[in-house]
């Protein structure tokens, strides 16, 4: 098999198995139980939430624990928009965030919220200054992403986050930082941004986990009501198993940062330099600034058709984000570029399992689609 969607979702580390097998068969007491077992859990607990903010670049107390990214950012958004009502009702996002943060400000659009959405250049990136440009008296919540999921471009939240601090400090600013997790390192305070999402399945830890930065500066509302768990942000009896799984691989990931992006570099050059080898006529979409996603156009080729070919061979690979479905990406779209290099865009993403074996077999099916697709 040759694993090559790693944006998509990846593997669970066999540590983050390990412990969460622990915690289900064996330490599987409640944290807010009062007796040894309870106590124990509630020691683990707090243990696992240090070790996820650390690699958060956050203090424990400004952790939350969620069912994911998707929660994390839905929590952020609402949240930060009811708390600023008063104030504004004016949003600020991009055309090509993930659906998560785009689906919670329609929804706010329908209460009557205004969003500006900004529009990135052909390279796959927004500009500050049409940042800048955008901003209104009544701004009060910016939402970003850090790293694109279909083309690994950053974006300059650190420039927005000074821009927001010196013309609007009352503005909330939330970073979906989904896709940059141990990708790039995460300083929510040197970006100026009281909120920040992350998930699990991204990183090595099981799906149906996830975080959310709230700073110590901030107060959102939940939306999960119940025991109070979460200080009160998110009620519901804590799920140890995937917590402990998240932690782990959160240490797992840490200790091997540098190592793993460096290998993950030399995959993306080596799938560069063959690319252009093999296929030159290839088109990259875009101007990644992590080397974990490479977005390629093989123009002619369905991306559809060349998934098929390539899952035949056993490579898998998307045809845009897991999110889209097959959709047209809203991506590509949004950074300008026409139909026919969209239909036949193919996002291919590492993880440091990658080897260049993996890049062979993917270059390999690409010339038999190409042959039985381009007749
Ligand atoms: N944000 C981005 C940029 C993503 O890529 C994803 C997942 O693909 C999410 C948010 C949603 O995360 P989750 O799948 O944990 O809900």
């Amino acid at each position: 098999m040759h694993y090559l969607d790693n944006s998509a979702t990846t593997a669970v580390l066999p540590e983050a198995v390990e412990v969460m097998t622990k915690l289900m068969l064996t330490d599987f007491g409640n944290p807010s139980s009062q007796h040894s077992m309870g106590i124990k859990a509630a020691k683990e607990l707090k243990n696992y939430r240090e070790i996820v903010a650390k690699a958060m670049g956050a203090n424990a107390d400004e952790i939350t624990f969620t069912s994911g990214g998707t929660e994390a950012i839905n929590t952020a958004i609402f949240g930060a928009a009811h708390k600023n009502r008063h104030i504004g009702k004016h949003i600020i996002t991009t055309e090509f965030e993930h659906s998560a943060v785009k689906n919670a400000c329609k929804r706010l659009e329908e209460e009557g919220f205004a969003v500006t959405y900004l529009k990135p250049d052909e390279t796959g990136h927004i500009s500050a200054e049409d940042f800048e440009n955008a901003l209104r008296q009544d701004t009060v919540l910016v939402s970003i992403m850090l790293v694109n999921n279909e083309v690994g471009t950053l974006q300059p939240v650190e420039k927005i986050g000074a821009i927001l601090k010196a013309k609007a400090p009352r503005a909330i600013f939330h970073i979906d930082a989904v896709q940059g997790f141990f990708r790039t390192a995460l300083t929510p305070r040197k970006w100026n941004c009281q909120l920040m999402s992350v998930s699990g399945h991204k990183i090595g830890a099981p799906k149906g986990i996830g975080a959310l930065y709230i700073s110590r500066d901030i107060k959102i509302r939940p939306y999960i009501v119940g025991g109070g768990q979460e200080k009160g942000m998110r009620s519901g009896t804590e799920p140890m198993p995937s917590i402990a799984g998240f932690a782990v691989a959160c240490e797992i990931r840490q200790k091997n940062m540098a190592d793993d992006l460096k290998h993950v570099s030399e995959l993306a050059e080596y799938l560069k330099s063959q690319l252009e080898k093999r296929i030159p006529w290839a088109k990259q979409n875009g101007q990644p600034d992590v080397p974990h996603v490479l977005n390629v156009s093989l123009e002619g080729c369905k991306s559809e058709v060349m998934l098929r070919i390539l899952e035949s061979r056993e490579v898998y690979v998307s045809a845009g984000s897991a999110c889209a479905k097959g959709k047209e990406s809203a991506v590509l779209k949004a950074m300008g570029f026409d139909n026919k290099r969209i239909d036949s865009a193919i996002r291919i993403s590492f993880a440091p399992f990658n080897t260049k074996e993996d890049i062979d077999a993917l270059l390999d099916g690409f010339e038999q689609g190409i042959k039985m697709l381009k007749r």
